[in-house]
């Protein structure tokens, strides 16, 4: 059978701190991640077809990777082993659970991420991707080439630009990958940050931002993330608000990711493109999407914290 969704991105280590060790330093724990695969788990967790493309160096942590993916539910037949050593982001976390990344990305094994062809005979229903793998040449090109190919197959595009400063050596590069995800996709997650930054404007009013970049990249579904105040909605020339219901914040590694897993979720399940979604409809898109990604705060790591389908329900 097809896949509902095509994931392709990065599937990464989390080198995630929580604490100090015995010896007084900060001690990390290697938790699976990787926004794209954090996505991807999420909705092979709560029964959809899901498949993820990427790579994994062939060593412990990507076996780890692989397996978890495959433990998620999501199809890894698109997945190589290859023998760069297995991607790692190093997640450091401040007093409030928010975090910061340093990654270790040169010649491990999301650089340069071949190009993923719209296959005619198993086409899915949505191609999600994110400007993490394409903060080298390579990788620009071949995701913009993957997403491209699917949209011309007639696939919903998805996309979360999931922006990491220490990624990119310059900065105007990861605005002009951002701007190439938006040009192509018909559903778009974006953090209030992230519409600045695109916008290239300083941090001001998210609504005023979000309306101006929302005129330059017209997407039928756009959500626009803004941490613990929840996110905007934007459909049929309506906007929209939702709040989070409070919860006790641990990590938020991932709830971006776990958002958009409950956005493409519902809308799975209500069966249209995003095209035919009536702003009622997206206002209950924003509201799963919310509860999902507050949910996650609640827990550590990327894969780990992924609330159940039960428990949101
Ligand atoms: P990203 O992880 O992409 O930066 P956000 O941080 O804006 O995205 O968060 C995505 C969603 O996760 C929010 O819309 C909200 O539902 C939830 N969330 C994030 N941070 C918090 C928080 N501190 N308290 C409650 N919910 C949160």
């Amino acid at each position: 059978m097809n896949p509902e969704v095509l994931a392709h991105g990065e599937v990464l280590i989390d080198l995630s701190q929580h604490g100090p060790g015995p010896m007084g330093f900060p001690a990390y724990e290697a938790l699976p991640g990787g926004g794209v695969a954090n996505l991807a788990v999420a909705l092979g967790r709560w029964d959809h077809r899901v498949s993820f493309s990427g790579r994994v160096g062939a060593d412990a942590l990507g076996s780890l990777l692989r397996k978890t993916l495959e433990d998620g539910k999501v199809d890894t037949s698109r997945l190589t082993s290859d023998f760069p050593p297995t991607t790692m982001a190093i997640v450091s976390l401040d007093a409030h659970g928010d975090r910061s990344f340093d990654f270790l990305w040169q010649g491990t094994s999301c650089a340069g991420l071949p190009v993923a062809l719209a296959d005619a005979s198993h086409l899915p229903q949505i191609f999600h991707f994110s400007t993490v793998s394409m903060c080298e040449s390579v990788g620009f090109a071949n995701n913009l080439a993957s997403a491209k190919s699917h949209q011309v197959a007639g696939v919903t595009i998805s996309f979360d630009p999931n922006y990491r400063p220490r990624l990119w050596e310059n900065p105007a590069e990861a605005r002009r990958a951002i701007q190439g995800g938006l040009s192509l996709a018909d559903i778009v997650k974006i953090s209030e940050e992230e519409v600045a930054f695109a916008l290239d404007e300083p941090a001001g009013d998210p609504f005023a931002q979000a309306k101006r970049l929302h005129q330059k990249f017209p997407a039928p579904l756009f959500f626009v993330t803004l941490g613990p105040q929840g996110c905007l909605w934007k459909c049929g020339g309506e906007w929209g608000r939702q709040s989070p219901a409070p919860v006790k914040v641990v990590d938020t590694t991932g709830a971006g990711d776990c958002f958009m897993a409950g956005v493409l979720h519902s809308l799975l399940a209500l069966g249209k493109a995003p095209s035919e979604v009536l702003p009622a409809e997206a206002a209950a898109l924003a509201a799963f999407g919310v509860k999902s990604g507050s949910a996650s705060t609640t827990k550590r790591g990327g894969i780990p914290s992924i609330p159940s389908l039960s428990d949101l329900q």
